[in-house]
């Protein structure tokens, strides 16, 4: 099938690499000429863990390419994937001028039928607005379909095409035939349904997901203030599969690039028709204010973090990645930047993320923890879990870890002369047997 992706970022990239991979013709159109013209010359403007040789591979079987031309891409396509980005407007609501801009682009060059496919994140009703805007610029037959992605950063391909479920929201059943070819080398439940469910239910997802999220970080705050261990409630509640075992980790609170933009769009869209989601802005407001508090434990451990140096490893707002966006790592460094503290961070792959105030970035862990009072670790990389804690030791002037993705070996930290706070476990607590499954 000949397949154009419009917006080539970690959704259109990764889409239309895979889609190359399962035997498509795909070209990828941005309008960010650098970012085309870096993958023209084979090299990633993201980091994603085995994209690169896909792109190798499909690019040198000549089923990949790239180009920031619409009228290059868009005719003769048979789909066409709609992958731009959709952050928040300053109201909370979705801004649309990247989507619009598309349709419109879609509308100017299509040369014959062809189902336009919305990838990215979209309101309800987007379908709708998008067959508007195309229909204004052409007399071509052509159908909208909502098509939402649940790829996760760090395990795009791998969820691209393994993934749980492909959602296909379609008014017309030809387009629906269309979308159920282009995946039909994908094995997994392809749900068709209206394409107004379609973008609710990406919405709902993110916005459920979040809900646990929060849900485990607020269990976890009980946990240090009772003396449970987060771990073990986690295993207890996560083996009725009621429940499920997945998105129980306590952490520094959600982030990224969708997670919060989805919320706020969940909740607008709420207000909107008059009917307040009171469960997610609970879990919204919890997620805000879990990271303040790990600045605030910090603090109380140490006195004030005025003149005191603290090492924060990682950037990104979880591992795998190099997306900082909405990171809680970045609200942490400028919250403890505020407060006085002089911070040293240091990530092997985040991209650098706008005013983290006075904060330096350093290349490795160790010489972010030189002479530090007290180390935080706020991103999930392997690389934290295998640190060398007595060089580490030596390096700081202290002996304090926040360790807010309990990511250490906790006895092996205090072997190595480290107090180490942990998300979910008390303070001063003798570490319980671990639980059988
Ligand atoms: P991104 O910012 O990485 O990429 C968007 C790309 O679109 C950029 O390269 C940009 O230059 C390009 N672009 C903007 N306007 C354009 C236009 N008119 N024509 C052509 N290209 C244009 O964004 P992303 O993270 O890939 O997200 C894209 C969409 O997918 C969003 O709606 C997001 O919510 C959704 N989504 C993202 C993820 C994720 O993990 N990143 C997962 C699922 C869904």
């Amino acid at each position: 099938m000949r397949v154009t992706i419009i917006g080539t970022g970690y959704v259109g990239l990764v889409s239309g690499a895979c889609l190359a991979d399962l035997g498509h013709q795909v070209i990828c159109v941005d309008t960010d000429e650098a970012k085309i013209d870096q993958l023209k010359q084979g090299s990633m403007p993201i980091y994603e863990p085995g994209l690169e040789e896909l792109v190798k591979r499909n690019v040198a079987a000549g089923r990949l390419k790239f180009t920031t031309s619409f009228a290059a891409g868009i005719p003769g396509a048979e789909v066409i994937s709609i992958a731009v980005g959709t952050p928040s407007a300053s109201d909370g609501s979705v801004d649309m001028q990247y989507v619009d801009a598309a349709a419109r682009m879609i509308g100017t060059h299509l040369a014959g039928y062809a189902v336009i496919a919305d990838k990215s994140t979209v309101p309800v009703g987007t379908a709708e607005r998008v067959a508007i805007l195309v229909k204004e610029a052409t007399p071509q037959a052509f159908d909208v379909v909502s098509n939402p992605e649940f790829l996760r950063e760090g395990h795009a391909v791998f969820d691209f095409l393994k993934p749980a479920r492909i959602v296909i929201g379609a008014a017309a059943q030809r387009a629906a035939d269309v979308m159920l070819g282009l995946y039909a080398h994908i094995d997994c439940p392809k749900l068709v349904m209206d394409t107004r469910s379609a973008e609710l239910t990406k919405y709902a997802a993110n916005s459920f997901l979040a809900t646990k999220i929060s849900f485990i970080n607020e269990v976890a705050q009980l946990c240090e203030m009772v003396g449970a261990d987060v771990d073990h409630v986690a295993a207890g509640i996560g083996s009725d599969p009621r429940i499920g075992k997945d998105f129980l980790r306590p952490g520094p609170g959600w982030g990224g690039s969708c997670f919060p933009k989805d919320v706020k769009a969940f909740l607008k869209l709420g207000e909107e028709y008059g009917r307040p989601m009171h469960v997610v802005k609970a879990a919204w407001h919890m997620n805000q204010s879990a990271r303040l508090r790990l600045v605030e434990r910090l603090e109380k451990r140490l006195g004030s973090l005025e003149g005191k140096t603290i090492c924060v490893l990682g950037l990104a707002f979880k591992g795998n990645t190099d997306d900082t966006r909405e990171s809680p790592a970045v609200d942490i460094i400028r919250e403890l930047d505020k407060r006085g503290a002089a911070v040293k961070y240091y990530d092997p792959e985040a991209k650098c993320a706008a005013d983290l105030g006075a904060a330096t970035r350093v290349h490795s862990s160790y010489a972010a923890a030189a002479a530090a009072h007290a180390l935080v670790i706020a991103t999930e990389w392997e690389e934290f879990r295998t640190l060398d804690l007595d060089k580490l030791k030596q390096a700081m002037a202290g002996d304090l870890i926040l360790d807010a993705r309990n990511l250490l070996d906790h006895a092996a930290a205090r072997c190595a002369g480290f107090e180490c706070l942990r998300i979910g476990k008390p303070d001063l607590t003798i570490d319980a047997p671990t639980v059988t499954q």
